[in-house]
Formats: structure tokens, C-alpha cells, sequence
């Protein structure tokens, strides 16, 4: 019974996914989801991403949390649209919440979509929610042995922002150690080291997003 139960809902999640797939491409919105454990410092590099590309790009942030609007603000304060979903324990987005929180945009007004997810390695990557791109997050203080440890994540997105990077002196984080094991777990995936408190290596993955958009507008 809960093998049915589940295939159940993930059938439905996919319906939801495509019809968000639709959406984003009809109205040419590039689409990322932002994937992490609590405290990798999502919300800080979504700010610092919106204060830097916000003169050429209209973006927009849905923000996933369990509880409070305070990501959402965080946002909001950067001059971004953002709308908070709460899930209410639940621990991980869906495509149909992100479905209804969609009513609140008008997409052809928004270039760039950031999705990001409820902090947590595990579940959120097994839903699709119509993205154009799944993005994982990883922080120095978490240690290089997530990414052999929570593989499913690191499987399935195909960029690993790696961020704190100012911490790398103090702590014992391997990154030549980190890129070796994505590679062996996913060879497509690319690793950007960063830190959204210092900027440092921020240019990088602001020229990623650049080249998905371009790729995104020319479909
Ligand atoms: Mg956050
Ligand atoms: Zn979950």
C-alpha cells in the first residue's frame, strides 16, 4: 500500500512539474532551483546574486521554508520580487506548491526564477518542480564527505556551489578531495568554489547563470 501511495504522488508531482515547465518556457523565464542543507547559506548568495544582477535581469525569488517569512523579506529588502512558501513541517518543496505560489508573478514580467528549496540533502531533490536547472549548495563547514555521503543530490544537479570558502584556513574542507568524488559520482556536474561574504568566485557562477538565460531565451 504505500509503494501505490507514493508512485501516487509522485505521478501527480510530475503532472504539476510539467504544467510549471510549460509555464516557464512559454513565457521564457529561466528557472533554477537552489538545493541545500539548513545553514549552507542559500538566502545569503541569492541576495548577494540579486544585488549584482538585478540592472540586467527582472528576477524573482520563491523562497521555501518550514516556518516564518523571514528569507522572503530578506529578498524582498534586496529589491526583488520573493514570495514564501511555508510548508508547514513538510521538508521539501513540491511542484504544486510551487504551482500555486506562481499565481502571485506575472512570468512575462520576470526573467530569472530562483526557486529556493527547504534546507535539507535528502528529499528535495527527488521532486521536480518544472526547473530548468537544479543547483546544489554546499557549504566548507559541512565537510567534503556530504557529497559521497547524500549522493542522490549530488546525482542529480549539475552544478555544486561550494560556499564560505573564506573558511577553507580554519577548517578542514578538501576541495580537490570534494571534486574528485563529484566526479566519480556525477562526471557532468561542475563545482564552483565561492563565498557570498567575501564575493570571492561570485563572477563565476553569475556567468553560469548568464549562459543557462542566453541558452534559456534561445530555445
Ligand atoms: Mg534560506
Ligand atoms: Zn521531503
Amino acid at each position: 500500500m504505500k509503494v501505490t501511495l507514493r508512485t501516487d504522488v509522485l505521478t501527480n508531482n510530475n503532472k504539476a512539474a510539467e504544467f510549471n515547465r510549460e509555464l516557464f518556457e512559454s513565457t521564457k523565464t529561466l528557472v533554477i532551483n537552489l538545493m541545500s542543507s539548513p545553514g549552507a547559506g542559500k538566502t545569503t548568495l541569492l541576495e548577494e546574486t540579486v544585488r549584482a544582477l538585478s540592472e540586467k535581469y527582472r528576477i524573482a525569488v520563491i523562497e521555501g521554508d518550514l516556518a516564518t517569512e523571514r528569507d522572503a523579506n530578506r529578498i524582498r529588502s534586496m529589491g526583488a520580487k520573493a514570495v514564501q512558501i511555508n510548508t508547514h513541517g513538510g521538508c521539501h518543496l513540491d511542484a504544486r506548491m510551487v504551482a500555486a505560489a506562481l499565481g502571485e508573478f506575472d512570468l512575462d514580467e520576470i526573467d530569472i526564477l530562483f526557486i529556493e528549496n527547504v534546507g535539507n540533502l535528502v528529499c528535495p531533490s527527488g521532486y521536480d518542480l518544472g526547473q530548468n536547472h537544479k543547483v546544489a549548495v554546499l557549504s566548507v563547514p559541512e565537510g567534503n564527505d556530504k557529497i559521497t555521503k547524500y549522493p542522490q543530490m549530488f546525482m542529480r544537479t549539475e552544478l555544486v556551489l561550494l560556499n564560505k570558502i573564506d573558511l577553507l584556513p580554519y577548517l578542514d574542507f578538501n576541495v580537490e578531495e570534494a571534486k574528485q568524488d563529484l566526479s566519480e559520482i556525477n562526471p557532468q556536474s561542475v563545482l564552483i568554489p565561492l563565498s557570498a561574504r567575501t564575493n570571492e568566485g561570485l563572477h563565476e557562477w553569475f556567468s553560469w547563470i548568464e549562459g543557462a538565460y542566453n541558452r534559456c531565451v534561445q530555445q
